[in-house]
């Protein structure tokens, strides 16, 4: 994946940001609801897992939010990451 959504992806995004982003939704710091979408899915690797997000940016004063693409239905859940084998000696 390079960031960029597939066509089925774009769908389930719009519909999720239709059924549950406010449009009122008001940022934290300075009230405004000038909400962008950021155009690429980006990875997040907390520790060994990564996780894919969405970013939301209010253009007022830079404020930003993560949305989990997998949570949110867009991509499909990660795979669990195999334990590494140990090594002898
Ligand atoms: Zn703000």
């Amino acid at each position: 994946m390079d960031g960029k959504l597939s066509a089925t992806e774009t769908v389930r995004l719009t519909e999720w940001y239709s059924k549950n982003w406010d449009q009122h939704f008001k940022c934290p710091v300075c009230q405004s609801d000038k909400w962008q979408t950021g155009g690429h899915v980006v990875e997040m690797r907390p520790f060994r897992q990564g996780g894919f997000a969405f970013i939301q940016v209010i253009s007022d004063c830079g404020y930003t939010i993560f949305l989990n693409a997998s949570v949110m239905g867009v991509l499909d859940p990660l795979p669990v990451p195999a334990a590494p084998e140990k090594k002898d000696g």
